[in-house]
């Protein structure tokens, strides 16, 4: 199969405070390297990665590398309203940028309505335990009130950032295939190459019935 083609692209945003690791996350999936040191994003940076979400079902992911800085916000808002998935990124080892997840989260919901986007949090620099100053406890604690799953990576260890990007794009083709998640006209956050097929596939679901299907909610 040619690896460039896709059934769905995903526009999917990378949310948290400057030096969390954003960039050196979403280098690490895409390119499989660790720079100690690299470039602060200026805006937005912009990166393409394909995954085979379940057997034959391609999925293109579009990453949108904000930056953290106030400063850029007003770029990167325009940014939130056509993705629909975000990693909630904090670091490990500076509470500060936990604190702000609930900002984060909060911002993006507010810029996306009437879209939904699904996220994954995400406790970064596993690697350095020994400079941890939030516990796996109270980052579970926090995804359960923001109803979303966590997870602890490293990029600079390769831990666990393959399953990180991967957790999110089915949690978003899940949404997608049960009509939780809807494509709407205009709007980027997903698109698909056939919509016929997913029609098709959403009429065959057991139980499915249009008129009760629910408003999209904002975020989860
Ligand atoms: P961004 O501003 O959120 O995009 O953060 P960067 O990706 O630019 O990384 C900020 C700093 O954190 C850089 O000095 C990186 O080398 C460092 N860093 C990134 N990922 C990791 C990691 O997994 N572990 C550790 N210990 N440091 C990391």
């Amino acid at each position: 199969m040619d690896p460039t083609l896709w059934q769905y692209q995903f526009r999917i945003i990378m949310l948290g405070d400057s030096t969390v690791g954003k960039s050196s996350l979403v280098k690490r999936y895409t390119e499989d390297n660790f720079l100690e040191t690299i470039n602060e994003t200026v805006g937005v940076d912009f990166y393409v990665h394909f995954f085979e979400v379940e057997p034959g079902v391609r999925v293109k992911m579009q990453f949108w590398d904000t930056a953290g800085q106030e400063r850029f916000r007003s770029v990167t808002r325009s940014y939130y309203r056509n993705s629909v998935g975000g990693l909630l990124v904090f670091d490990l080892t500076k509470r500060g940028t936990f604190e702000h997840i609930r900002d984060w989260h909060a911002e993006v919901c507010e810029h996306v309505l009437p879209h939904k986007v699904l996220f994954v949090l995400v406790g970064h620099k596993s690697d350095d335990q020994g400079k941890r100053t939030v516990s796996r406890e109270e980052a579970e604690k926090l995804a359960g009130i923001l109803g979303v799953p966590y997870i602890e990576a490293s990029a600079k260890a390769g831990h666990n950032v393959k399953e990180t990007f991967e957790l999110l794009a089915r949690r978003i083709y899940r949404g997608l295939m049960s009509g939780d998640l809807d494509l709407h006209e205009g709007w980027d956050g997903v698109k698909c190459a056939t919509p016929l097929a997913l029609e098709a596939h959403r009429r065959s679901l057991p139980h499915s019935d249009p008129t009760h299907k629910q408003k999209p909610k904002c975020c989860a």
